[in-house]
């Protein structure tokens, strides 16, 4: 993650960016507007994950960090500002690989960070909570460095389809304008098989 961020960076950089890094790791760069009007002081939030789930191929999740910034590459190039201000995020381990847990770099950017995730531990036994100091960032502060939305224009973000309709239907591209919630839980179930062919229903 730390290559990943750093290769990212540069190019932010190189489309006229200032980039910082947010406690949990998420990778922000920002485009400054011309600051005025309505909408000056606010900021347009272009994001996705540079991590990705095994074989989830070339697109997942990157494909929403280059577009953004290809797009402001292009404003770059011709020497323009937009009213408003830009920012490319890259979140932080958003698939879980290592701690099990989905959304965490989001999560801290929107300021809903679960503390009790710190104690959550990877395989080698590292924790949450030493992952992140070790990475550069304050775990005590993840909770309340989520991202002021007053600020935000709003929130767009590019990604490849994790399912068939628009390949069924044969379109290139799916506009949606808002998105599911997701949550996960762990069930356990108490009890015995019945023999195969001995179940008797009621
Ligand atoms: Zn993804």
């Amino acid at each position: 993650m730390n290559e990943a961020n750093n290769i990212v960076s540069g190019w932010m950089r190189m489309a006229g960016m200032s980039t910082r890094r947010g406690e949990i790791g998420n990778l922000i760069g920002r485009y400054e507007g011309i600051g005025e009007g309505t909408l000056g002081g606010k900021t347009l939030v272009l994001s996705s994950h540079l991590d990705t789930v095994r074989d989830a191929g070339k697109y997942d999740g990157i494909l929403g960090v280059m577009v953004a910034l290809a797009c402001v590459q292009q404003l770059h190039n011709r020497g323009e500002r937009p009213p408003f201000s830009i920012e490319v995020v890259a979140f932080a381990d958003e698939e879980g690989l290592r701690f099990g847990t989905t959304f965490l770099g989001s999560s801290a950017y929107a300021g809903a960070f679960d503390r009790k995730r710190l104690d959550l531990q990877d395989r080698d036994g590292v924790t949450l909570f030493e992952a992140v100091r070790a990475f550069g960032g304050d775990p005590f502060a993840l909770e309340v460095s989520g991202r002021d939305p007053t600020d935000l224009v709003g929130y767009c973000e590019v990604h490849i389809e994790q399912g068939p309709v628009l390949e069924d239907v044969g379109l290139p591209v799916g506009v949606v304008t808002a998105i599911n919630g997701q949550s996960r839980i762990r069930v356990g179930f108490r009890g015995k098989p019945a023999t195969p062919g001995r179940c008797r229903w009621r």
